[in-house]
């Protein structure tokens, strides 16, 4: 079978609810991946970050299959041994008193919205059924209806109505319009600390700091959604770390699963976690015994590797020779770490067909919000592979 054959078989079996660039992979080592053809890509988009380890890192091959090998699923009706000792390493490493395993990013989202609000009920006093939570315009926090009810993107939630109730939403960035929807029925604030999926956009300094004091003023919980931007994507531990802020409930997923299997987990100190009681909230995959063997060694490989620091320095330089590309379509490169963004201008026509260019050259990269190019590679890429990109990058964006 050849690349048309598969794209085929998806087409026509499959529904169309993404719009993949036609590369059809069937290997990937490290930063890199191979298509059915046996042509070779660097991978700058590692599954939305969910590759910050790389594509099949050893460590985490031979946990999976070790793990494999004894036991993989539980469910939480029994314990297992892996379990424990992944909510030892997340607290070793992140300093949450408590966590709450789920598989996927939704998942953990809807799991600290339910979390917020009973701490809402049960600790602030709100009036049952009335605790409101504020998001910011342009977030992404996936695609379940609680989720989009709140989100700002037309085609996210335009036909699938009703919504669920108790969202208000402020322009991102703005301490002051935070601030000024706060009402004593705020339970929480929620943010992404960079918006990846509306196109790396970059709060001003000083935002989350603002937040996370506004919050602890106000009796309101600070929620950081840190799916994307969190385990060393952006050359911290999390991207909150940046401005010494410790949200109340930090939300993780892609990369916890190191790049293999769903791992998610909502992570809170004792007073809000605790709150949750036998029977309220659960998942018969959240926490089996593989995924946990999988985020330990997802968790080790960021740890042992300085995964985190890689992003800062390789994610400093690679910015540095992006924002050199003497280019007539770029108007902004911005990002924070190895998530980083080239919005281009409107005359540009669309990031998609630049994309569709570099993959021709061997680059793997996706459009996000029609003008962004996101580079977000595995944090393991080096030196060498992104010098040799480039070049690439800067013949693609000055086309002839
Ligand atoms: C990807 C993402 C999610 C959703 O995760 P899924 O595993 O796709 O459900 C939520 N929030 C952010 C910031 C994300 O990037």
């Amino acid at each position: 079978m050849h690349a048309k054959d598969y794209i085929a078989l998806e087409e026509n079996h499959g529904a169309h609810n993404y719009h993949p660039l036609d590369v059809v992979i069937e290997r990937g080592e490290g930063a890199w991946v191979w298509d059915v053809e046996g042509r070779r890509y660097l991978d700058f988009l590692s599954a939305y970050s969910a590759l910050n380890q790389g594509h099949r890192h050893p460590r985490i091959m031979a946990a999976l299959s070790e793990q494999a090998a004894r036991v993989t699923l539980t469910s939480r009706a029994f314990r297992n041994d892996q379990l424990g000792l992944l909510y030892q390493d997340l607290y070793d490493m992140l300093g949450y008193d408590l966590a709450l395993p789920m598989n996927t990013g939704a998942e953990a989202v809807e799991t600290a919205i339910k979390v917020a609000r009973k701490w809402g009920y049960v600790v602030k006093g709100i009036p049952r059924h009335e605790a409101e939570i504020i998001v910011a315009d342009g977030n992404f926090h996936g695609r379940t209806i609680t989720v989009i009810s709140f989100s700002t993107e037309p085609h996210y939630r335009d036909d699938f109505g009703p919504f669920t109730p108790g969202f208000t939403s402020v322009p991102f960035g703005d301490a002051a319009a935070l601030e000024a929807a706060i009402t004593p029925r705020t339970c929480a604030i929620m943010l992404e600390p960079i918006q990846g999926e509306a196109g790396v956009v970059v709060p001003p300094p000083g935002y989350l700091r603002a937040a996370a004091d506004m919050a602890a003023r106000h009796q309101v919980l600070l929620i950081a959604d840190e799916i994307q931007t969190g385990l060393g994507r952006t050359g911290k531990l999390l991207s909150s770390d940046h401005e010494g802020v410790r949200p109340d409930l930090v939300i993780l997923g892609k990369a916890l699963g190191g790049g293999v299997y769903p791992v998610s987990a909502v992570l809170a100190d004792r007073p809000i976690l605790g709150l949750i009681q036998p029977g309220e909230h659960g998942s018969t995959f959240g926490g089996n015994p593989l995924g946990a063997a999988v985020a330990r060694a997802a968790l080790a490989v960021l740890r042992e590797e300085g995964l985190a620091d890689r992003a800062h320095d390789l994610g400093t330089y690679f910015m540095e020779r992006l924002v050199e590309i003497p280019s007539p379509l770029v108007k902004e490169v911005r990002g924070q770490g190895l998530l980083i963004g080239v919005e281009l201008k409107p005359e540009a026509g669309g990031a998609r067909r630049y994309c569709e260019a570099l993959m021709g050259r061997g680059i793997l990269c996706k459009e996000t919000h029609q003008n962004v190019i996101r580079f977000a590679p595995p944090l393991v890429i080096d030196r060498d592979a992104l010098d040799w990109a480039v070049p690439h990058i800067t013949d693609v964006l000055n086309p002839r």
